[in-house]
C-alpha cells in the first residue's frame, strides 16, 4: 500500500485536523497490540464493546504511530495527523472499498450459512499452484473482519477469495461495496443465524446482495433461490436432481470415500474425493465448479481434488510438558494469520515467556526481505522472548530474529529437540501444512487420553457480550467462576474474563480463588463461601471475602486487626429468603455497630440471592426478596455512612428482573451458555463440546448381548462401537440402556446397555464410520439441557459433573 494522507481525507469525508497531509501511509491498524512499521501505520480507533481505540492514542502515539481516525479529536498535536469521521467502522470500511478499487483482478466472493470458511480454504489450495492468492484470514468475514482482509491485497496478488457473513438484514450492502466480487459463490442456506431473520426470504435476498455485480454466481440449484434470483445474473449451478442445472453430479459413499459421478455439457466422468460426510461433500463440489469455471482438465482438478485435507480453522490452546501452554496453529502459515495467532498469544498472558516456532511463511505476496522485515518488527511488538525458525528461507533470514534458532528442515529441528528445554512458558506453533509441524505439536503435548472437553472461546465471549448489552451501561458484571468455572476450566476462562473487562469473579472457596491470583488473574475476587481456616490465605492473596454471619465477621476482624489491616475489602451477604448464607434482620443492629467507625475493613458490597429468580410461578416471592433487599441495603448503608455496591441477580435474574440490576449483577451460567428460557437460548452459542473417539466396531448377531447383566440383547444382526467415557468422566449410568445417544457423523447413535465406569457402547448398525472416529457426547446435540432433562436434573449438575480428568482444549475459531 502506497497512500497519501490527502489522498485518504476525501474518501472518508474526514475533517482533518493536522499539518501533515502529505504524510505517507503504508498500512492500517485498529489494534494496538499488533502493530508495525508504527510510522505509516493509519491507526482507526474503533469503538466496540469492550475496547475503545480512542483509549489508547496516547500510548500509540508514544510508540510512534503519527495518523488517526478517530470520531473525537480530544488533544490536537502538532505532529500528529487526526482525519475526525462520524463513525470510525464505516471510515474503515469507505478505506477498504477505497482501496478495492485499485486492483481489477478477479475476486471469488463467499457467502452461506455452512462452509464458507472451508471452500475458501480449499479454493486456495486448489488454485494457488498458479495464482499469487490474497484470501480472509481465517474466519475473518464480519463487517470488521472484510474490510481488514480487503485492506491485504498488495500488487503481487492476482486472484483474491473474500468471505462475507452476516446475521442480519442491511449488512450485506457494505461488504458487497468492500469485497466487489467478480465470481460469486452461495454455498447453502441453514439454519445458521436464523434469529436475525424474519424468514427463510428474507435471508436469501440478503445473501443475495452479495452479487449483484458478479460475472458468474456459482450455486447448488434450489427452487427457493431461484424465486429470489435476479434473472441478469449469469449463474452457473449444480444439482443432484434437478436435470436443468448446468452440471448434475450423484454421489456415492463407502466408508471414508465418496466417488463423484458428473455429467457436464453431455459428458461424463468420475471423480473420488477422500470425504464421507455430507458438509465436505457439499464443499468440495463448490470447488470443483470454480475449477470448471476456470476450465481446468479434468486430470487436474482429479489429481487436485485428490489432495484435499479436512482443514483445521481453528487456534488450539493445549497443555504441554514442563508447564508450558502450547497454541497450535501448525496447519496454516501464512502472514495475515501469523497476525491473528499472535494476537491470541498476546491475550492469553498464561506466561511471562512466549516462544515462537514458526516455519517458511508461502504466498505473502510479498519479497522475502519485506516479508521477513514484517515478521520480525511483529514479532518484537508482541514481546517474543525466542524464535525458533524452522525451513531454508527463515534460516537465511535468522540474522532479523533476536534471540533466533533456525533449523533447515523438520528433522533438524526434531535432532535438537532435547537441546531446546521447552519450559514455564507459552508455545505458539505455526507452520505451513508441508512442514508438518502436528510432530512437534505431538512432543510438546502432555498425553492424556482421547475424551476432551473443547471449550469455544469466541462463544463465551459472545454469550459475555450478550448478558452484558442486556445492562444499563453503568451496571458493573461479576462472573461466577465457582467449580472450574461450571466444569469448564477456571484459569483459562478467567484469562478470558480479563480481557473482556468484566468488573469482579466470583469462586466458591478461597483455593479457587488462590489458584486464580497464582497464576497471574488482576481482577478483584470474591470467595462466596471463606471458611475460617482459610482467612489467612484470603488476606494473604488479597481475596475478598462474602461475610454473612456476627460469627464470620469477628473471626474475621480478630485476624485483620492482629495484620494491621486497613480497609481491607468485605462484601456483605444478606439473607432474603434463599435461607443458605446470610445476616437476618434481627442481627443488623450488631452488624452495623461492629463496623460502625471501623477501620479495618471496608464495605465494598452488600448482596442477597435469590431463590427463584428463575421460575415466573414464584414471581411475588421474587419481588418481596428485591423489595427486602433494597431496604436492608438501603438502611445498613445510611448507617454506616457508605455507598457500597449492591446486587442480587444471578443470570435468570438479569433476564426476567431487569429493575433489579442495582450497581451489579452476577453472571454465572448463561456465560456458558446455557438459559432456562427457550427464547433466550436461541441467541446463545454452545460453550463446551464433550468428545471422544470410537475404540473399537463389532458386529454381533440376533440373541447376543453388550455389557453388564446382559441388558440390551440384540434383536437383528447390529453393529456396536465402544467408546472410551463412563461414568466415572460425568456420564451418568442411567443415561445408557435406550435412553440417551452420542452423535457420530452427524448422525445419532444410541447407546446400548448401561453406561461403564470407563466406557459405553452404542448401535451403530446405519451410520458409516470407521474405528477412530470423532464421536460427540455432548455439546450442540444432545445438549446439556436436553439431556439435563431427560435425566430429572439440572445442565448445572451435568456441567460441574464432568471429571476433571477429562482433557480441556480451548480453541477461537
Ligand atoms: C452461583 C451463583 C450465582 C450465579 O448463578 P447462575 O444461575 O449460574 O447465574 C450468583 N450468585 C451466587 C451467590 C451464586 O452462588
Amino acid at each position: 500500500m502506497s497512500l497519501v494522507v490527502n489522498d485518504i481525507i476525501p474518501q472518508l469525508q474526514a475533517e482533518f485536523f493536522g499539518n501533515h497531509p502529505e504524510n505517507s501511509i503504508q498500512n492500517v491498524s485498529i489494534d494496538s497490540r499488533s502493530l508495525q512499521n508504527n510510522e505509516f501505520t493509519l491507526f482507526f480507533c474503533i469503538i466496540g464493546p469492550n475496547h475503545n481505540g480512542h483509549d489508547y492514542i496516547q500510548e500509540l502515539i508514544e510508540k510512534g504511530v503519527k495518523n488517526f481516525v478517530v470520531s473525537q479529536v480530544v488533544n490536537p498535536t502538532p505532529e500528529i495527523n487526526f482525519l475526525k469521521v462520524e463513525d470510525t467502522l464505516v471510515a474503515l470500511q469507505q478505506f477498504a472499498a477505497f482501496y478495492r478499487k485499485k486492483f481489477s483482478f478477479p475476486i471469488i466472493g463467499v457467502t452461506g450459512s455452512n462452509g464458507k470458511t472451508i471452500v475458501k480454504e480449499w479454493l486456495n489450495f486448489l488454485l494457488s499452484p498458479d495464482y499469487n492468492i490474497i484470501r480472509s484470514p481465517k474466519s475473518y468475514n464480519s463487517q470488521v473482519g472484510v474490510p481488514l482482509s480487503v485492506i491485504g491485497i498488495n500488487e503481487q496478488h492476482n486472484l483474491g477469495i473474500f468471505e462475507a457473513g452476516i446475521s442480519t438484514v442491511n449488512e450485506m450492502q457494505k461488504l458487497e461495496a468492500i469485497i466487489h466480487p467478480t465470481i460469486g459463490i452461495l454455498t447453502n442456506i441453514g439454519s445458521a443465524h436464523d434469529e436475525g431473520f424474519e424468514n427463510l426470504g428474507q435471508k436469501i435476498k440478503e445473501k443475495l446482495k452479495l452479487f449483484p455485480n458478479v460475472d458468474v454466481l456459482i450455486y447448488n440449484k434450489n427452487k427457493s433461490i431461484d424465486a429470489f434470483l435476479n434473472p441478469n445474473i449469469k449463474t452457473f449451478s449444480w444439482s443432484s436432481s434437478d436435470k436443468s442445472a448446468d452440471v448434475l453430479i450423484h454421489h456415492k459413499t463407502t466408508n471414508d470415500k465418496t466417488s463423484l459421478n458428473i455429467t457436464i455439457d453431455k459428458t461424463c466422468f468420475k471423480i473420488n474425493i477422500p470425504f464421507s460426510d455430507e458438509a465436505s461433500i457439499e464443499n468440495v463440489i463448490q470447488c470443483l465448479m470454480v475449477m470448471f469455471y476456470f476450465k481446468y482438465d479434468f486430470d487436474t482438478i482429479q489429481n487436485r481434488l485428490s489432495l484435499l485435507y479436512p482443514i483445521e480453522m481453528r487456534l488450539k490452546v493445549k497443555k504441554g510438558i514442563n508447564n508450558t501452554t502450547i497454541i497450535d496453529d501448525s496447519y496454516s502459515s501464512d502472514f495475515q494469520s501469523l497476525k491473528i495467532a499472535l494476537d491470541f498469544l498476546e491475550s492469553q498472558k498464561q506466561h511471562h515467556k512466549k516462544t515462537l516456532i514458526l516455519s517458511d511463511i508461502f504466498q505473502s505476496g510479498l519479497e522475502n526481505d519485506e516479508l521477513y522485515s514484517r515478521v520480525s518488527q511483529m514479532v518484537i511488538s508482541n514481546k517474543i522472548n525466542r524464535v525458533i525458525g524452522v525451513g531454508e528461507t527463515i534460516s537465511h533470514y535468522k540474522h532479523k530474529f533476536l534471540n533466533g534458532i533456525t533449523f533447515l528442515s523438520q528433522a533438524d529441528f526434531l535432532a535438537h529437540f532435547d537441546s531446546l528445554q521447552f519450559e514455564n512458558e507459552t508455545i505458539l506453533i505455526k507452520g505451513a501444512r508441508s512442514f508438518h509441524f502436528e510432530e512437534i505439536v505431538s512432543l510438546l503435548e502432555e498425553k492424556t487420553h482421547e475424551t476432551v472437553l473443547e471449550i469455544n472461546l469466541n462463544a463465551l465471549s459472545h454469550n459475555y457480550n450478550f448478558y452484558k448489552a442486556k445492562l444499563k451501561p453503568e451496571t458493573k458484571m461479576m462472573v461466577m467462576v465457582k467449580a472450574f468455572s461450571y466444569g469448564n476450566g477456571g484459569l483459562e476462562i478467567a484469562k478470558l474474563l480479563e480481557y473482556l473487562k468484566a468488573d469482579y469473579l466470583g469462586v466458591a472457596f478461597a483455593d479457587e480463588g488462590i489458584a486464580l491470583k497464582s497464576n497471574g488473574i488482576h481482577l478483584p475476587i470474591m470467595v462466596l463461601n471463606p471458611e475460617s481456616t482459610s482467612f489467612e490465605a484470603i488476606i494473604q492473596h488479597e481475596l475478598e471475602p462474602e461475610i454473612y454471619s456476627l460469627k464470620g465477621l469477628n473471626a474475621f476482624l480478630k485476624i485483620a486487626k492482629q495484620k494491621h489491616l486497613k480497609d481491607f475489602p468485605i462484601h456483605l451477604k444478606i439473607d432474603t429468603g434463599m435461607h443458605r448464607l446470610g445476616f437476618d434482620e434481627i442481627h443488623l443492629e450488631e452488624l452495623i455497630s461492629i463496623l460502625k467507625n471501623c477501620k479495618t475493613v471496608q464495605v465494598k458490597s452488600i448482596l442477597s440471592h435469590m431463590a427463584t429468580s428463575d421460575d415466573l410461578a414464584h414471581h411475588d416471592f421474587a419481588l418481596e426478596q428485591i423489595e427486602k433487599f433494597n431496604r436492608i441495603s438501603t438502611y445498613i448503608s445510611a448507617a454506616l455512612e457508605i455507598s457500597p455496591i449492591r446486587h442480587i441477580l444471578n443470570t435468570s435474574g438479569i433476564s426476567n428482573y431487569p429493575q433489579a440490576q442495582f450497581d451489579m449483577v452476577r453472571l454465572g451460567i448463561g456465560l456458558y451458555g446455557i438459559s432456562n428460557d427457550a427464547n433466550e437460548q436461541k441467541f446463545l452459542e454452545n460453550v463446551g463440546t464433550l468428545k471422544s473417539v470410537i475404540s473399537q466396531i463389532r458386529t454381533i448377531q440376533a440373541g447376543e448381548s453388550v455389557g453388564y447383566g446382559r441388558r440390551f440383547i440384540a434383536e437383528k444382526e447390529t453393529k456396536i462401537a465402544t467408546i472410551p467415557i463412563g461414568y466415572a468422566d460425568g456420564i451418568r449410568r442411567s443415561w445408557g440402556n435406550g435412553l440417551g445417544f452420542v452423535v457420530i457423523n452427524n448422525q445419532k447413535a444410541s447407546i446400548v446397555g448401561s453406561v461403564c465406569m470407563d466406557m459405553l457402547m452404542v448401535d451403530i448398525t446405519d451410520i458409516p464410520c470407521v474405528e477412530g472416529n470423532e464421536v460427540i457426547i455432548l455439546g450442540e446435540n444432545p445438549s446439556v439441557s436436553f439431556m439435563a432433562a431427560k435425566l430429572s436434573t439440572i445442565p448445572y449438575e451435568i456441567l460441574t459433573g464432568i471429571s476433571q480428568r477429562v482433557k480441556r482444549i480451548f480453541y477461537r475459531e
